[in-house]
Parts: structure tokens; C-alpha cells; sequence
């Protein structure tokens, strides 16, 4: 019997009326998990009625007391990391120590949204003119809305709706279809967690959700992750409703090794970043920049790493990469390494027919490496989102700078090296919204923020951290006198300090 999954709506699950449904697939087995409701309109306007209920009194409530409901969040996520990693890598496929590692990142959010009472903090000043004083709040939109990828289900949700809420919003998030439970469990331990209704909801859903979440004016900002097709169209239309919108797109992420690098470290750092999480990771490395002579020792090490690579069900403690998480985006990757053969690139690791014994009909797929890819090749410029690394070889330290500048995409991006007067150049001059030295996935902490340039992020603020806070409230400055006597009548002109 398929598990038939629930939107929650107004603080309790509510079933899909639309009669429209999503499989959800195990990719380790390539079995049918659940089936997800998809929301119609009129499922999206009710989600935003009770989002709008909730608002007046989610708003007036102090701070400190918003900060508590999600001090028992936190601590309710962290009891249940483990069942909320294992809910992870059953839908999407990585491997449980990866999917613990993206809860704990991810309650990290939670824990600097605690912080909510001090970030709220205005400015204050006396006596801008004669006995009179200014001060700034920040105060909440009103209902907003999060529209999550399939990678990340738990953090990237995290990274929007604890910090929404704090600043006393109230929230719609529509996860993505592919891997919707971990977020239905978490919406779930909110409550428990003293959460009044509608405060938060969650609707499960597809594009026709999120075409509803656009066009409802009482949508005041949408946050969304996902590829940067939607991620433009979104914050177009977005805006042009009059909404705030903060997209964030693609990546292909550079790293550079140069010839004076740690190679051992650098090797290291690859595998990990380049096969980790299947490569299904935003700030994943998918292309190695071998600057002089670096190039032919990088990739002679690189290849037996990548052939031993442990390709299995993440459930299994020995694994190293778990399964694609759809057959369609298996088909796509395995689509994006013929075509780099048929490009001229070389294919040093060839993982396309990898079988894992005991589950030949899960979407796995085994670590790609590609060398002398150059730079006008469809494998370099798109984004993947599978194990494949492609190397590009330059001469010196300025062509890989101008390579990874001349990406449309510009996330994150990282440099190896013990030269520190290269690395600084790199940090000062590069095109990214995050850079790593001798740090290949330079993924910000919650208290900093996250976002990439170019057309990886589409909008001005970043997610979490100071921005975050900025994206989610609105500013108001007072400016007040009270009677102390002090007449000087009706003014006429430009008021000024004099
Ligand atoms: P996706 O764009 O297919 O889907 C993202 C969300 O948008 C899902 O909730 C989906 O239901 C919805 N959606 C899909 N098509 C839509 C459409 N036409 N109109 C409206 N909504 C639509 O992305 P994905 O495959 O789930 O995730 C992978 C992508 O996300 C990659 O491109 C990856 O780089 C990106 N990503 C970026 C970041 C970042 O921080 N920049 C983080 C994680 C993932």
C-alpha cells in the first residue's frame, strides 16, 4: 500500500482535493514511496487565507516569544535528525551522513532565527533636529512564500522559513515534489513545538502551485531555490507583481588548482565536492581549473579515485555516493556525458554503465571525469547536476581567473594554493558570491549569508545571515516631537538641523 502524503494547512494535515497527484520514487530502488497531493489555485488561495488569519496576531506577538516557539523547534529537530536524515535519503538518494550533515546545517538557520529579539534591533537618534528624535524598526511583510529545490529538502526550506517567521511573517512553502516528507515531518515538530495554526504551511505541488503562489497579491515575498530558468521567470513576474522576490539560480562551480598546491588536499577536496551528494549539490564543483603544470598529475590522481568511488544505497554506512534522484535526471546526465564524447572531450572515467547488484533498478549512475574540456564545449557551459567533473587546463593564474569570470554563472567558487598573494587576487577579483581558499565548498554559515552572482541568484538579498532579516521585514523610521513648549509655527521649506 502507497503511503498517500497531506498538505498542512492552518496547523493540521489537510488531503489534496485537486485529484491531481506526484509519484514520489525511491531512487535507491526506483519503488514508488508516496503519492504527494498537488495543489490546485483554490488549494494555494486557502493555504494564503489561513497564512493571512494568522498574521495580525503571529505579528503583535513580542519577539522573545516568537524566538521560544522556535528554541523547541530546534531542539525538536535535533532529537529527530536521525529519522529526518533517513526521511532525506529515502526520496532523494544521498547518503545518511551527508543527509544528517544538510539537518544539523539547516537548524543552524534555526538557531541564529532564535536570535530574533537582537536582530530586530533598530537605530535610534536623538535630536535630529531641536527635541526631536528619530528611531527605525523592521517590521514583518505580512505573508510570504518559499518554493524549495529537490536537493536540499530539509535546509534549503530552513534557510527561508525559521527567519521568515521570527521577523513575524507568516509562510507558504511549496517543497519540491521529488522529496516532500522530510519537510511534512518538520512542519509537523513546528507545532509541537507551540506554533500557532497557520503560521506556517506547507502544500505540496508543482508548477501549478507556484503559478497561484505568484499571482495572489496577498503574497507579499517569494523566496525561492531551483534552476534558473524558473528562478528568472519567478522573480520577473515576481516583481513586476509588486512583490520581493530573492531567486536563486544554476551553478557550475570552479576550482582552481594551481601548481604550488597541496595536491593531496586538492585531490581530496574534489572527490568530495565534485561526488558528494551525487553531485546533486548547488555548490558543488563540477569543473576543475588545472592551471600549468598541474594539470596531467591532478587528473592521473584523480582517476583511480573516481573508479573506486562506493556507489551505493545511502542506507549503506561504506557508501560514498548514493543514487540520482529520478530516473529522468539519470537519463539527463548519462544524455550530458555522450554528448561531451561527441564534443571531443575526453572521458577518463566512464560511470555510465555502473550496476549496483541487489538494486539494478535504482537511478545510479557512477563518478564521470572529463579532461581537456574546453571552454566552448555544451559540458562546460551547462550545469550538470550529476558525478561528473570536467577539467579545463590553462597556462597561468590570469586565464584561470578569466575563465571562471567568463561563466554565466557565478555561486561559489575556490582556489588551492599556498601562494597568498594569488589567493587574495582570486578573492578580490573573482566573479562568485562565495569563495574558498583551500575550502572547495565554501557554503556561508547561517550568521553570514548565502548567495551566488551572475545568473545564479536573481534579486538583491542573499539568503540567511544579516540579509535574510532584510529580505523578510520591512524598514520604518519615526520621527517625533512631543510639545515642549518649543512653537516656531507652519513650516513651508525643506526641515533641517539649522
Ligand atoms: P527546479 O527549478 O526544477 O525546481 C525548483 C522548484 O520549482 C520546485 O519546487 C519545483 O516544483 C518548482 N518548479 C519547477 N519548474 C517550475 C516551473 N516551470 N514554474 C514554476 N515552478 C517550477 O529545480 P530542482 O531540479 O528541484 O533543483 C535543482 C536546481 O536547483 C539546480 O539548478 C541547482 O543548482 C539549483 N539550486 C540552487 C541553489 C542555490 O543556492 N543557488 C541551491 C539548491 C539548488
Amino acid at each position: 500500500m502507497v503511503q498517500e502524503l497531506k498538505h498542512f494547512v492552518d496547523g493540521a494535515p489537510c488531503e489534496g482535493t485537486s485529484g491531481r497527484w506526484g509519484d514520489v520514487t525511491n531512487p535507491a530502488t526506483g519503488e514508488l514511496a508516496a503519492r504527494l497531493p498537488l495543489a490546485s489555485a483554490e488549494e494555494v488561495t486557502r493555504a494564503v487565507d489561513a497564512a493571512t488569519r494568522a498574521f495580525p496576531a503571529w505579528s503583535q506577538l513580542p519577539p522573545v516569544k516568537r524566538a521560544r516557539v522556535l528554541f523547541r523547534f530546534n531542539s525538536l529537530v535535533e532529537q529527530h535528525t536521525d529519522e529526518l536524515a533517513a526521511l532525506i535519503t529515502a526520496e532523494h538518494g544521498k547518503v545518511l551522513a551527508d543527509a544528517r550533515g544538510s539537518v544539523i546545517r539547516g537548524r543552524e538557520v534555526i538557531e541564529f532565527a532564535c536570535g530574533i529579539p537582537h536582530l530586530l534591533k533598530g537605530e535610534f537618534s536623538e535630536n535630529v533636529g531641536t527635541a526631536i528624535d528619530s528611531y527605525s524598526v523592521r517590521q514583518p511583510l505580512g505573508v510570504c512564500a518559499g518554493i524549495t529545490p529537490f536537493n536540499f529538502p530539509a535546509m534549503v526550506p530552513l534557510w527561508m522559513l525559521p527567519i521568515a517567521i521570527a521577523c513575524g511573517n507568516t509562510f507558504v512553502l511549496k517543497p519540491s515534489e521529488k522529496d516532500p516528507s522530510v519537510v511534512l515531518r518538520m512542519i509537523e515538530l513546528l507545532h509541537e513545538a507551540g506554533c500557532p495554526p497557520g503560521v506556517a504551511n506547507v502544500l505540496g505541488g508543482d508548477r501549478e502551485a507556484v503559478e497561484a503562489l505568484v499571482a495572489d497579491p496577498r503574497v507579499r515575498a517569494l523566496s525561492f531555490v531551483g534552476s534558473t530558468p524558473v528562478a528568472e521567470s519567478l522573480y520577473a513576474r515576481g516583481s513586476a507583481a509588486g512583490k520581493r522576490v530573492q531567486a536563486l539560480g544554476g551553478a557550475k562551480n570552479h576550482l582552481v588548482v594551481l601548481p604550488d598546491a597541496d595536491l593531496n588536499q586538492a585531490v581530496d577536496a574534489l572527490m568530495g565536492a565534485a561526488y558528494g551528494s551525487a553531485g546533486e549539490r548547488c555548490m558543488a564543483i563540477s569543473v576543475a581549473v588545472a592551471v600549468g603544470s598541474v594539470a596531467d598529475e591532478l587528473v592521473a590522481r584523480l582517476k583511480p579515485r573516481v573508479e573506486g568511488l562506493v556507489v551505493a544505497p545511502g542506507t549503506q554506512p561504506e557508501a560514498q555516493m548514493g543514487p540520482l534522484v529520478t530516473q529522468a535526471h539519470k537519463d539527463k546526465v548519462a544524455g550530458y556525458v555522450d554528448l561531451g564524447v561527441r564534443e571531443g572531450a575526453e572521458l577518463v572515467v566512464d560511470g555510465r554503465n555502473l550496476q549496483v547488484p541487489g538494486n539494478e533498478a535504482g537511478f545510479f549512475f557512477g563518478g564521470c571525469l572529463f579532461d581537456h574540456v574546453t571552454t566552448d564545449m555544451r559540458i562546460y557551459k551547462e550545469e550538470i547536476f550529476g558525478p561528473v567533473l570536467v577539467v579545463v587546463r590553462v597556462p597561468d593564474f590570469d586565464s584561470a581567473l578569466e575563465v571562471v569570470n567568463s561563466h554565466e554563472f557565478g555561486n561559489g567558487t575556490a582556489i588551492f594554493t599556498r601562494d597568498g598573494d594569488a589567493a587574495r587576487t582570486f578573492c578580490s577579483q573573482v566573479q562568485a558570491g562565495m569563495v574558498g581558499v583551500n575550502v572547495p565548498i565554501p557554503v556561508p554559515m547561517a550568521f553570514h549569508c548565502f548567495g551566488g552572482w551572475k545568473r545564479s541568484l536573481f534579486g538583491t538579498q542573499h539568503m540567511h545571515g544579516a540579509d535574510g532579516v532584510r529580505f523578510y521585514t520591512q524598514l520604518k523610521t519615526v520621527t517625533s516631537r512631543w510639545p515642549t513648549g518649543i512653537r516656531g509655527g507652519a513650516d513651508f521649506i525643506m526641515p533641517t538641523a539649522q
